[in-house]
């Protein structure tokens, strides 16, 4: 069935919610954070309204573990804090309340409507005659039809423990299908980075895409350009820790996104083996999280940088330049071309020009540089990434073998591995030598 998200009525044509009561859905309180669960019943027993609203909701609905809990209500910030010693405000534009459990905080906001449903009156009797910053505080139904996708719209009812729908999401969520609420060109082009946000849900949940949402995707990814590297990055950020990066990827690339994000990348991928070495990449960070392991963003950043830091190296050393020059010249180079969509922070920086810079230290297999270089704090990530390109680089096979058997080795075959090595390295004679005594020295 083809249908657009509802359109938000204006303020004065009100209409019902769906409800789904307790027994018709699956999200029980066993399943809610025990933090979360206090603050909704402690606003109910203060005598407001408390929901559960958002990516938790919809998590839950779908049998998933929530990253967090976001609560909303009608009490304003300065209410919330009233009722709950451990809260803090922050926020200039929209104050939220933090609601402070040890290490946890459990964020609640006070409803707010669009911008453009806020008539003056409206806006002063919700603030009872005071303007409040930029807040412009709503009411449960204003807060539904300013979110983004039916399915981020459903709100737990702490009160009788119902599910209410403003915007059909239930039925996007048995579906399991993707949907912005209202004219998805507008939302896009008030928000681009919604556009994102779609991709990145669909593909670490596995929902499809609804047909209207997918086709202002592609109209609109270009308005990309104009969000902030800031957030962006930040966006782009949580692509790279959610455990499904290969699903998240393929998607960006159907929707043409990636080359808005990634655009040096994306040009490399004229070689079949460079999408190729994306993908492994990919492959194993999901594994990772799949295991309970951890997955470096810096890691998978630098991945992605790898294929055109390296197909500028070898157009640079065509000019002459030395290997190692021409490195850091293209490391710097699309570094900065990068930071002017992703404002990569200075330390990830760092790590992706220490990570690329190794890769050429991997050759030199003689005594104490060998040595020295699996102490450095980037070895491994370094490491890493040599044993992903030799899967799609032939001639890094022998390479990557052998510093696998060096990193696992004892003292004694790995002075034979060195051996071995040297023998291929065409280092030359005197400078083997000083190696070769200054490594008896310090070994
Ligand atoms: P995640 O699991 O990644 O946290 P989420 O949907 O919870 O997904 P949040 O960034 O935590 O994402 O946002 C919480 C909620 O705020 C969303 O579910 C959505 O209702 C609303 N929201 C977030 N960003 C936007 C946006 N750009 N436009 C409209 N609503 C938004
Ligand atoms: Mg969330």
């Amino acid at each position: 069935m083809k249908r657009f998200g509802k359109k938000a009525p204006k303020v004065a044509k009100r209409h019902k919610p769906e409800i789904t009561p307790r027994k018709d859905h699956a999200i029980s309180r066993n399943n809610i954070n025990p933090n979360a669960l206090k603050v909704l019943y402690r606003l109910h027993n203060s005598g407001y309204s408390a929901y559960l609203v958002g990516g938790c909701v919809r998590d839950l609905l779908l049998g998933r573990i929530p990253k967090d809990f976001d609560v909303a209500t009608n009490a304003l910030p300065e209410e919330v804090r009233r009722v709950f010693k451990n809260c803090r405000i922050i926020g200039k534009r929209f104050r939220l309340a933090h609601i402070v459990f040890g290490k946890e905080i459990i964020e609640v906001a006070t409803f707010r409507t669009h911008h453009e449903n806020a008539s003056s009156e409206h806006h002063a009797k919700m603030h009872k005659g005071m303007i409040v910053r930029d807040n412009v505080f709503g009411l449960i139904e204003d807060d539904a039809w300013r979110r983004d996708f039916t399915i981020n719209a459903l709100y737990y009812n702490i009160a009788d423990y119902s599910i209410v729908d403003y915007t059909h999401g239930m039925q996007d969520i048995h579906e399991k299908v993707l949907r912005v609420i209202g004219n998805p060109e507008k939302r896009f082009l008030e928000d681009p980075v919604r556009l994102l946000r779609a991709i990145r849900i669909s593909g670490k949940l596995h929902l499809n895409i609804a047909p209207e949402t997918e086709t202002a995707i592609i109209h609109h990814r270009h308005l990309l350009r104009e969000v902030s590297n800031a957030r962006l990055f930040q966006e782009v950020l949580k692509f790279f820790q959610e455990g499904a990066t290969l699903s998240t990827f393929k998607l960006l690339e159907k929707y043409q996104v990636l080359e808005e994000l990634f655009p040096k990348m994306v040009a490399c991928f004229k070689q079949e083996s460079i999408k190729q070495f994306i993908e492994n990449a990919l492959i194993d960070a999901d594994q990772r999280t799949q295991m309970g392991k951890t997955v470096s963003p810096v890691f998978l950043f630098t991945v992605f940088l790898w294929p055109p830091i390296e197909y500028e190296a070898k157009n640079l050393e065509k000019t002459g330049l030395p290997r190692y020059v021409a490195l850091e010249k293209s490391i710097q180079t699309t570094l900065k071309a990068q930071m002017v969509l992703l404002a990569m922070p200075r330390n990830l920086q760092t790590a992706i020009r220490e990570i690329g810079l190794l890769q050429h230290r991997f050759h030199q297999r003689h005594g104490t540089r060998a040595y020295r270089l699996l102490t450095h704090p980037r070895f491994r990530a370094a490491y890493d990434l040599l044993q992903l390109r030799a899967k799609t680089e032939e001639p890094l096979v022998e390479l990557a073998e052998w510093w696998i058997k060096f990193s696992e080795s004892d003292t004694a075959t790995r002075t034979t591995l060195l051996k071995t090595a040297n023998n291929h390295s065409g280092v030359k004679k005197h400078k083997q030598g000083r190696y070769r005594r200054r490594h008896k020295e310090i070994h």
